[in-house]
């Protein structure tokens, strides 16, 4: 594989042209067209400096090579990257903006049970500059008269962003510089399985974006049921570090639970969270569990998972059961890729 030149900020890509002996004002053309998602071949260059370019960068790191849309406007696409690996992602409309879904691995090693992406374990890290382009290509689609076709972007595609540490929070610089498409912090999350010592790495970087940890578990018995990395990190360590979080960044963080029949729905699942999560400046995103074929797990009714909302905010918990977008589409994590390597 090439280099991928959107992994490049905009003064390492003005130190490239110039060690080209080409004019200043090219980097800056250059990013433009990067950033409305042009490939190199796309923006408008002398010729010898697009070989030049050419010879060492991916022309188009992110191609999208399959589409699915969604009844309610949800559009999941199949992504190839220069080596051959597929990844996926999701775009969500909603009526303040488009929010889109990146992914950070090639698969996943965190083995969670529930999870498509996870089931061939990690092929690799995808570089700042793939996370990037992915955002630049979805929103280039769905740029209208200028204004942006992505507004939030959240880090809840294939992967772990926090095994992925250096590349992600390239991608969260990157992708929030003023210069370039500059979505903001506060219109990004980033969702952790909970790599505890990441979450106090990431708390001191002073970018801000919103905490989610992925909980679905009040114990650390019955969650490492379900996520093995629950052996190596408990959630009072969690609890520690999501406290330090908030300390630094002045941001609430969010528990992602996934509603799992038999398993985390019942009363004292509620009145668990409620111990746990009382007087925490804290949301609690329920999620009924998107069914993986590979997986024997199921998830409960609709009206139950608003009698277990019900319990919650009774007891006093910020908290949310998140709409179900794409269900018709196979929206839950990793299913299109799993599809496609299966034929
Ligand atoms: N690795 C990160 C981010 C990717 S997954 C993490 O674990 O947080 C994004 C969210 O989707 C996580 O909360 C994850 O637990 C959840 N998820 C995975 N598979 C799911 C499924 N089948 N149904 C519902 N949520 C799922």
């Amino acid at each position: 594989m090439k280099k991928i030149i959107q992994d490049l900020s905009f003064a390492e890509l003005e130190n490239l042209i110039l060690s080209f002996g080409e004019k200043k004002f090219r980097a800056r053309q250059l990013y433009e067209g990067l950033t409305r998602g042009k490939s190199i071949s796309g923006i408008n260059v002398p010729a010898a400096l697009r070989e030049k370019l050419l010879s060492e960068y991916e022309d188009e790191p992110v191609k999208i090579i399959k589409t699915l849309r969604s009844e309610d406007g949800t559009e999941k696409y199949l992504y190839a990257l220069a080596d051959g690996n597929v990844v996926e992602g999701v775009l969500m409309k909603y009526k303040y903006g488009n929010t889109q879904c990146v992914s950070t691995q090639v698969g996943c090693r965190m083995g969670c049970k529930f999870c498509a992406s996870t089931l061939g374990g990690l092929i690799r890290n995808l570089t700042s500059g793939e996370i990037l382009a992915q955002v630049l290509t979805v929103n280039a689609l769905h740029s209208v008269q200028g204004r942006r076709g992505v507004t939030n972007v959240v880090l809840m595609g294939s992967g772990e962003p926090l095994d992925n540490y250096g590349n992600v929070v390239g991608f969260l610089k990157n992708v929030s510089v003023e210069a370039g498409i500059n979505i903001s912090p506060r219109n990004i999350s980033l969702s952790t399985s909970g790599l505890v010592p990441k979450i106090y790495a990431l708390a001191d970087e002073g970018l801000a974006v919103n905490l989610t940890v992925s909980l679905h578990a009040v114990t650390d018995e019955e969650r490492a049921r379900t996520m093995p990395v629950a052996k190596k990190y408990s959630i009072s360590e969690i609890l520690k570090a999501c406290s330090y979080y908030f300390e630094k960044t002045g941001r609430r963080y969010i528990f992602e639970y996934a509603l799992i029949a038999g398993e985390n729905c019942g009363k004292e699942h509620a009145e668990g969270l409620i111990n746990l999560l009382k007087g925490r400046p804290c949301h609690v995103n329920l999620i009924r569990l998107n069914e993986v074929k590979e997986r024997d797990l199921s998830t409960i009714t609709e009206k139950q998972a608003y009698a277990f909302l019900g319990l919650l905010e009774k007891g006093g918990l910020s908290a949310t059961l998140r709409r179900r977008t794409g269900a018709d589409i196979g929206g839950a994590c990793g299913q299109l890729r799993a599809n496609y390597l299966n034929g």
